[in-house]
């Protein structure tokens, strides 16, 4: 019988372990501590033919009602800091430290690096799947190695940051590797020489003091607490949809109509639009259906007022996706991951 394994919890309320606060159930649960817990949990699955859904702060998925099989976090929290040549400093952390706490850790050890990647939410082990970004900067800068459990054959390995392929919102993680492997550790270079990076929107402005780290930080704390709502208020995912890549010739077609329209070229020869300020113009910011809505002040986040299901919010946002689309013929791309009702 599965309830009598030691470790393992059977039906676990997984509806204050996602930021939108969907109601969830997990059928099993499986909080692994170390390294050596992830292996037995994922040898369990195996054992047992039950699909694996790797959970972390929950603040980047879309929950099923039932998460069938097993749910597994790995609560590996433990850093580490070494000093290297040239002023490089390599940070070891574990998959399930938080990863706010850990930019702000490195900004008071005057570490330069990840401090425009403050306040997002998260543990560090997810930081690669979606190679998170904000204001200029994403972990592709600074990130070493990866170090994970292969669910096929219950091993660890290490992967370069090459092996990881990170792109933008995108990694290896997405595309061969989805599903197969936990993050138990990330290598991470960062420095003790100033490099700061403020040429993203109005950060510039904000920053008191470009030569301190901390004063980047708290900038983009400001920022950020400014602009989106804080999911334990008002739960959210942040970004519902990523910022459509178009190529030259559509961007420049639309820009003939909306010259003022946020684009940014890319070194590929592809165009970055604002998904806000699409969804925006389109006159949906601070619409309200139910129990979803776009946030009244940042139109890229969608917010749950309570008592919605996930079938009610992917209609919803359908609905955004297909008025930009008829708007502007650009088609919107959802940022936080569907996870599958697997089977058990
Ligand atoms: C208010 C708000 C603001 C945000 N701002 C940003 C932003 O500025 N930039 C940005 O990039 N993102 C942003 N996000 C999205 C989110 O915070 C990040 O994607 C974050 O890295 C997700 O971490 P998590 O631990 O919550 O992952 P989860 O949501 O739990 O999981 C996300 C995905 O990663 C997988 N996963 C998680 N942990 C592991 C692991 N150890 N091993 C293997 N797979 C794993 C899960 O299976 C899932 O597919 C924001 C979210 C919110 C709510």
């Amino acid at each position: 019988m599965a309830e009598a394994i030691p470790g393992l919890q059977v039906d676990h309320d997984l509806s204050h372990a996602n930021t939108l606060a969907l109601p969830s159930r997990a059928e099993r649960f499986w909080l692994a501590r170390c390294e050596s817990d992830v292996v037995r949990g994922v040898e369990l699955a195996n054992r047992h033919d039950w699909g694996i859904t790797v959970l972390g702060g929950g603040s980047n998925v879309l929950l099923p009602p039932l998460v069938g099989g097993l749910t597994l976090r790995a609560d590996l929290a433990e850093v580490s800091f070494a000093a290297g040549e040239e002023g490089a400093v390599h940070v070891e952390v574990g998959a399930g430290a938080d990863w706010h706490a850990l930019v702000r850790r490195c900004v008071e050890r005057e570490l330069w690096g990840i401090e425009n990647l403050a306040l997002i939410p998260g543990l560090a082990g997810a930081a690669p799947i979606q190679n998170i970004g904000a204001y200029g900067v994403e972990i592709a800068d600074v990130l070493d190695w990866v170090e994970l459990v292969d669910r096929r054959d219950g091993r660890s390995r290490r992967l370069s940051r090459e092996a990881c392929g990170l792109g933008y919102r995108d990694s290896v993680f997405k595309r061969e590797l989805a599903n197969q492997v936990v993050i138990t550790r990330l290598g991470l270079t960062l420095s003790t020489r100033p490099s700061p990076r403020l040429d993203y929107g109005a950060l510039g402005e904000r920053v008191s003091d470009p030569s301190s780290a901390q004063a980047i930080f708290e900038a983009v704390c400001a920022i950020r607490r400014e602009k989106l709502p804080d999911p334990v208020v008002t739960p959210n995912a942040g970004s519902f949809f990523k910022n459509p890549l178009v190529s030259r010739a559509r961007a420049d077609g639309l820009l003939s109509e909306a010259p003022t329209m946020p684009h940014y070229p890319q070194p590929d020869g592809r165009v970055k639009l604002a998904a806000g300020w699409l969804i925006d113009q389109c006159g949906l910011r601070g619409l309200r259906k139910g129990a979803f809505g776009v946030h009244d002040r940042q139109a890229l986040v969608l917010v749950h007022f309570g008592g919605g299901t996930l079938a009610e919010l992917l209609s919803f946002s359908e609905e955004i996706v297909d008025t930009v689309h008829a708007t502007f013929g650009v088609v919107l791309e959802r940022e936080p991951r569907s996870i599958q009702t697997a089977v058990a």
